[in-house]
């Protein structure tokens, strides 16, 4: 199995990056986001419980999103390997996943960290929420993300550095650029030289 972080700010453009490399490789993918969206749209207990954090653009607390991976990723069967987007948020998560994926014998093999400085992420998220119809994408909640993001996010990217699975991509320029260098660094790992 091969398995991926895709790791970045919010509008990073981590989710449609995502959907090409699925194509490609086809992985299995995760959002955290999507699924947290879904529950609540389904408005079940989970989803109206996070829907109290996400409108406000804070973390939802690790035990609902790791309790919420942990059962898709046992639920999917036969993937030849994961694409978590949006997931692990925080130092915690990212214990946890690890944990899971040793029960299954298959660890992360690689992260790839989008980089977007600040004001670009801002102007991308606003434009996205011309047509998203998310009701987190205004401009004070976003800066909220941003700083969650800073605050308890960024610590992932150490974590996996520690043991040296990360690669960091310039996440300014065409989604197709962008998409070449994300499967460069894919290739690398899937076929070693
Ligand atoms: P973006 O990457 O644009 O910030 P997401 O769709 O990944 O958007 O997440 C939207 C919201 O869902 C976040 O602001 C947060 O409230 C919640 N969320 C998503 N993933 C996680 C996670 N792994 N841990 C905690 N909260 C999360």
């Amino acid at each position: 199995m091969f398995n991926l972080i895709l790791f970045g700010p919010p509008g990073s453009g981590k989710g449609t990056q995502s959907a090409n490399l699925l194509n490609k490789y086809k992985l299995q993918h995760i959002s955290t986001g999507d699924l947290l969206r879904d529950e609540v749209t389904r408005m079940t207990p989970l989803g109206s419980e996070a829907k109290k954090f996400m409108d406000q653009g804070m973390l939802v607390p690790d035990e609902v999103v790791i309790g919420m991976i942990s059962s898709k990723i046992d639920e999917t069967e036969n993937a030849r390997g994961f694409i978590f987007d949006g997931f692990p948020r925080t130092k915690q998560q990212a214990i946890a996943l690890d944990n899971l994926l040793d029960f299954k014998n298959t660890p992360i093999n690689l992260v790839l960290a989008l980089e977007v400085p600040d004001e670009e992420l801002t102007k991308r998220i606003l434009n996205r929420a011309l047509t998203s119809g998310r009701v987190d994408d205004t401009e004070e909640v976003i800066k909220k993300r941003v700083e969650e993001y800073r605050a308890k996010t960024e610590i992932v990217a150490s974590h996996y550095e520690d043991m040296d699975k990360v690669e960091r991509i310039n996440g300014e320029g065409t989604v197709e650029e962008i998409f070449a260098l994300l499967c460069s660094e894919i290739d690398k790992v899937i076929l070693p030289e």
